[in-house]
């Protein structure tokens, strides 16, 4: 029998992983190439870094996202734990300070008493022991050829908002609160007239990019499309996305939303300002929004790679590579999202150390926000599979008769809810 269950990546889905199996009385080592070498994305030696947005979105469970985070939590996830534990006010949704969060993560992992953590970067597939590979959207190089040779695999990029710093926002051109008065004041909101948004969206449609390679083969990430690739599909596209003056006095014709990033509240990111224009033109053009005149930036937008596997036909509903001893967990399986990512290492986690124990797998039910997750990833019918974050289309409810759509999603919620406790019970049986 195998001595011990390798784990590769220790991102958010390789801690998670490392975690549910040395919490089954499992030795586990644990493989991180930070701070030997970084990812384009990666700047902290910590562990589970947020490399974009410091939000696990919202957390009501007539949302999927609060669903799936539910789901979590019920699971002992390590993840939750400390999301929870470094919480800022964010409104409905849950925002973390994504250091303090990061740290928390590391010291629950380095202490644990059956994980051994090896700095180091794994080159090569590892035979002849069960390994879980977490390496997540910027696998270093030569592990991705690796992988390619497994399984075909794609790429595409994302893009990251720029973060101001608090005390440079005017606050004379913006005011505190969250669309329908969510929340405790937790948005900068930066309104702008009808005049200053054209002006700004001629100058953004127009402005300067930064080079990518291979851009134009790029297929962009819904959820992290670039703000001017966004404002070129229309005038009035941002109105209905990212600035949208919903929610709030029908005055505004155009919102900017601003979210703290650290508990301080010394830093805030531009809510969907995901871009890859020129630094230079970022502070122009961000500028043309009066709120942001003399904004001054912790961070500027930019744009990364981003790999993941064709998982269908490849993984089974555990993550399990089909056939062989071998899992993969985090967003390299095609899902999307911090805490999409999270749950398949959960998975994983769990199925690899059953695996080792010679028990049978457990397969969680696609009317569970985490079964419906792998099941995509497993059985995605289509030609074109695509990275997806949780949603209630990918959720299997049946027909469970309510017509009002906040109402349905509270009963699929809680059916799921009831179903997790029973696996959580046969876990624990
Ligand atoms: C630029 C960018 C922005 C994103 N923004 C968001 C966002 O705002 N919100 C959201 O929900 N999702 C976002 N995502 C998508 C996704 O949720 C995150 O990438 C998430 O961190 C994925 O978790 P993971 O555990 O799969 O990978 P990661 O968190 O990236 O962890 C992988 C770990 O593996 C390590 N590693 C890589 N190769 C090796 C190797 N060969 N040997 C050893 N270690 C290795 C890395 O250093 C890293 O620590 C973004 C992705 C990218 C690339």
């Amino acid at each position: 029998m195998d001595k011990k269950i390798n784990v590769v990546g220790a991102g958010l889905a390789g801690c998670e992983a490392a975690f549910q199996i040395a919490e089954r009385g499992i030795p586990v080592k644990l493989y991180e190439m930070k701070p030997q070498k970084f990812s384009p994305a990666h700047k902290s030696e910590d562990l589970a870094e947020l490399v974009c947005s410091n939000s696990f979105k919202a957390r009501n469970i007539e949302n999927a996202s609060g669903l799936l985070k539910e789901e979590m939590k019920a699971l002992g996830s390590l993840i939750m734990d400390c999301a929870l534990k470094s919480e800022v006010p964010a409104g409905g949704s849950l925002s973390v300070d994504r250091e303090l969060f990061s740290r928390l993560v590391t010291e629950r992992i380095g202490s644990h008493p059956l994980i051994e953590i090896s700095r180091e970067e794994v080159t090569r597939i590892i035979e002849d022991e069960i390994t879980i590979y977490a390496t997540g959207p910027l696998t270093s190089d030569a592990l991705s050829q690796e992988f390619a040779g497994l399984c075909p695999s794609l790429s595409f990029f994302d893009a990251a908002a720029p973060i101001v710093f608090a005390e440079s926002i005017d606050m004379n051109h913006a005011f505190r609160g969250s669309r329908y008065g969510k929340g405790d004041d937790d948005y900068i909101n930066c309104p702008l007239s009808r005049e200053e948004y054209l002006e700004f969206y001629n100058n953004l449609i127009n402005a300067e990019t930064a080079f990518v390679e291979d851009f134009d083969d790029i297929r962009l990430y819904e959820g992290c499309m670039p703000i001017e690739e966004m404002a070129k599909r229309g005038v009035d596209t941002l109105r209905f996305g990212p600035l949208k003056p919903v929610g709030f006095d029908k005055k505004y014709y155009a919102i900017v939303q601003l979210r703290q990033e650290n508990l301080e509240g010394t830093i805030y990111n531009i809510v969907g300002f995901q871009t890859r224009l020129k630094f230079g033109e970022q502070k122009r053009v961000f500028g043309l929004i009066p709120a942001l005149r003399n904004a001054e930036y912790a961070r500027y937008g930019v744009m990364h790679r981003n790999t993941y596997l064709k998982s269908p036909g490849f993984l089974d509903r555990t993550y399990r590579v089909i056939g062989k001893n071998m899992y993969f967990a985090g967003q390299i399986t095609g899902v999307e999202g911090y805490m999409e990512s999270t749950s398949s290492g959960l998975v994983a986690g769990i199925n690899a150390a059953r695996l080792y124990q010679g028990k049978t797998p457990v397969v969680f039910p696609v009317s569970t926000a985490i079964g419906a997750l792998a099941n995509y990833a497993a059985s995605y019918p289509g030609k074109d599979f695509q990275p997806m974050g949780i949603n209630f289309g990918i959720i299997a409810s049946g027909d469970i008769g309510i017509k009002n759509k906040v109402e349905r999603r509270r009963k699929i919620s809680e059916n799921a809810l009831v179903e997790i406790e029973n696996i959580k019970k046969s876990l624990n049986g």
